[in-house]
């Protein structure tokens, strides 16, 4: 039996060390590291002659060594190595930089294979850092070879190495995986058995073979994900809710605030309505822009569950904005004696106890929090209403842990990453939608720039002129890596220069995802006091910020964003009474980033934006799932896979109408399956 639990640490190859990178990763143990799926693969399976090379293309040479190394220091910090090598049709210069390790690696008059970008330029031909081994070994060349994500200190070769090294353990042992999918469903869809499948995607012997194993791997992802939903749809469906009270009335709260609702807050409010004080339990998505007022519908829902004598449960993905909404909530709610309260990481261990033994007492309304909420000693002594606010933070599976504190809780779920609807209805195939889908009145359109490094100085002189009227600037930082520590890097370099060379007689700060939850949310109050001109950051600024102060948001790199993060970035700004601007800075010539640009500078409509970007999406741009607020595959892409996504449900729903609690025999695997994916949410 292999143990795919088995530490990275043991597996050859690994180490403490390197344990370490991978854990960074999301690897921590066999069965993480075969299922790490490369990002990409590089053709370098067949040799070119030196003339045959065209210039720009990555491509595979076998050729002689006929030079020594050529070191050549042409400044501090700064060596290039040339080689010379030649074939039978031309020579071909080699190109490295710092790579001191090179100089006594080739042998003159020994044959190499090199492969990587061509560049020909003056009559001669070069390639610069390819990769090399000697003719006779194929394990970097020679063949198709997966490039997977990877972090600093990892490098390609080695985490190949490393994948290889795990897929050894499981094909060496009879047992090796389990299939996962019933045979039936193979047999119908015409799928790869699981264990071809995992070898293929990693080291495939030719496209097909990646094809073949890709098409099954994403469907087994998206089945999992389609029955996983049925089954809480069927769940929820039996379950008796809370009725809540009718004579409790969310018009008295309407009656009195400070602005009037628009016509789609009142229409989402009767839906929610409706789902209150009917028997059945709750479980409602709702989706609406940035900026759309979805806090206050949930105040609203929340002063019902309250005055029904129900305590309520607000999850929000930061501190920051979960002390947002405890002023907000304050704000509306403290007039009716309603008591609320903040539990995020940074609440002090006295405190914290003395809170969880009021909300054990019932002596706290609603309690607003981060994930801190989520802990097994918060005790509710009668939670009735659930929302959770962006809930792309969140996975299914924690919404379930936070719904299971009450004894079936009415849970509205809000997200400010619109998808469109039909695409909605099927990842969200377990939850109703309720759409927010027009913005306050007298909001000022937010201009959107898309610029060219070139137009930076004319940048910073319009920043200077809202500075120097009194507003407050965003910048935000390219994401350099999925590293927090790296982008903290960057920010802090960043925030460097504009200090001292750009904006030296501003107040310039910077905040990160390393800071600790208490050091951002000081600088996060700072800046909203009005103490902070320009404050420089990553994108933990992402979600729900409300500074109606400051109007400018410049993004840096802002090709590397998907379009739904930078319109979430957008939407810090505009939300005061001042004409608000939106800064794109990017780089970069493509069709795609300059359509891209357009789209942002066109539109401020998130559904449109939204429904865009899956359009746009494509292989090799920075297209995460992570920023786009979907739920996260490892390998389905949501656009690309969208007809298998449709035939996918199909099955899934006739599967659950023969056999909804999937005790067939024929169905034991579905079982294992979801039970493996999310054990802890759905019994069957
Ligand atoms: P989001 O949907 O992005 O969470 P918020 O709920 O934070 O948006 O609302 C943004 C701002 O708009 C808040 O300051 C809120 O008080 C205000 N707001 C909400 N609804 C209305 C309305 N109908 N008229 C005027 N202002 C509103
Ligand atoms: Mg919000």
């Amino acid at each position: 039996m292999v143990n795919f639990e088995k530490e990275i640490q043991y597996i050859k190859g690994v180490g403490p060390n390197r344990a370490m990178l991978l854990n960074k990763l999301g690897i921590n143990t066999l069965k993480d590291l075969i299922t790490y799926y490369p990002r990409g693969y590089e053709d370098r399976g067949k040799a070119l002659k030196i003339a045959e090379l065209i210039n720009g293309e990555d491509s595979l040479i076998e050729a002689i060594v006929v030079s020594k190394i050529n070191e050549n220091k042409v400044r501090k910090n700064m060596t290039i190595y040339k080689l010379i090598v030649r074939d039978d049709t031309g020579t071909c210069v080699m190109t490295w930089f710092n790579q001191s390790y090179l100089k006594n690696k080739f042998i003159m008059g020994k044959k190499y294979k090199f492969f990587g970008k061509v560049s020909k330029r003056y009559g001669t031909t070069e390639m610069n850092s390819p990769v090399f081994e000697e003719a006779e070994v194929s394990k970097n060349t020679g063949k198709i070879v997966p490039i997977y994500p990877t972090t600093y200190n990892l490098s390609q070769n080695m985490i190949r190495q490393i994948v290889e090294n795990g897929l050894k353990i499981v094909n060496e042992d009879e047992a090796k995986l389990q299939e996962t999918i019933p045979e039936y469903i193979l047999k119908e869809y015409n799928l790869l058995d699981i264990n071809n499948a995992i070898n293929q995607i990693h080291f495939p012997k030719d496209f097909t073979s990646f094809e073949n194993a890709r098409k099954r791997l994403v469907f087994e992802e998206l089945l999992t994900m389609q029955l996983a939903l049925l089954q809480l749809k069927t769940r929820y469906a039996k379950q008796d809710g809370i009725q809540f009270d009718k004579n409790i009335k969310m018009s008295d709260v309407i009656d009195n605030l400070p602005f009037k609702l628009t016509k789609a807050q009142l229409n989402v409010l009767e839906e929610i309505d409706s789902d209150m004080e009917s028997n059945k339990a709750m479980n409602r998505l709702l989706q609406g822009d940035v900026g759309s007022g979805k806090t206050i519908v949930s105040i609203i829902a929340a002063y019902k569950a309250v005055k029904c004598g129900y305590q309520v449960a607000i999850m929000a993905p930061t501190a920051i904005l979960a002390s947002q909404h405890l002023e907000s909530f304050e704000g509306i709610l403290g007039k009716y004696g309603i008591r609320c309260e903040l539990l995020i990481g940074s609440v002090s261990k006295k405190k914290k106890e003395e809170l969880l033994e009021r909300l054990k007492n019932g002596e706290i309304d609603i309690l607003i929090g981060t994930h801190a909420l989520l802990e097994e000693n918060v005790i509710f002594k009668n939670l009735g209403f659930v929302v959770t606010d962006e809930q792309h933070r969140f996975g299914v599976r924690q919404r379930g842990v936070i719904a299971d504190k009450g004894n079936n809780p009415d849970v509205l779920v809000m997200t400010a990453t619109p998808i469109p609807r039909t695409l909605a209805l099927i990842l969200y195939g377990d939850l109703d939608i309720s759409i927010i889908d027009e913005l306050p009145p007298n909001r000022k359109k937010i201009e959107t720039y898309a610029v060219r490094k070139s137009m930076e100085e004319r940048v910073n002189n319009f920043i200077r002129k809202q500075v120097n009227e009194g507003r407050q600037v965003y910048i935000v930082c390219p994401l350099v890596e999925e590293t927090e520590e790296i982008d903290a890097k960057a920010v802090i370099e960043l925030t460097a220069n504009y200090k001292t060379k750009v904006f030296p007689e501003y107040r310039v700060e910077y905040m990160h995802g390393k800071l600790r939850p208490k050091e951002k949310e000081e600088i996060m109050n700072t800046f909203k006091n009005g103490d902070i001109d320009i404050l420089i950051s990553t994108t933990v600024i992402e979600v729900g910020v409300n500074v109606p102060n400051a109007s400018i948001m410049v993004i840096e790199n802002a090709e590397r964003f998907g379009l739904a993060a930078l319109h979430q970035l957008r939407g810090r700004v505009g939300r005061g009474e001042y004409q608000s601007y939106c800064i794109l800075k990017y780089n970069g010539n493509t069709d795609v980033v300059r359509q891209r640009m357009k789209i942002m500078q066109d539109t401020n409509d998130g559904f449109l934006i939204a429904e865009k970007d899956l359009e746009l999406r494509g292989s090799g741009e920075f297209f995460g799932t992570k920023q786009h607020g979907l739920p996260e595959f490892k390998i389905a892409n949501l656009f690309e896979d969208m007809p298998m996504l449709k035939k996918v449900q199909s099955l899934a729903i006739k599967i659950a109408d023969e056999d909804s609690k999937l005790e067939l025999e024929k169905n034991s695997r579905l079982k294992e399956l979801i039970k493996d994916k999310f054990s802890n949410r759905i019994e069957i």
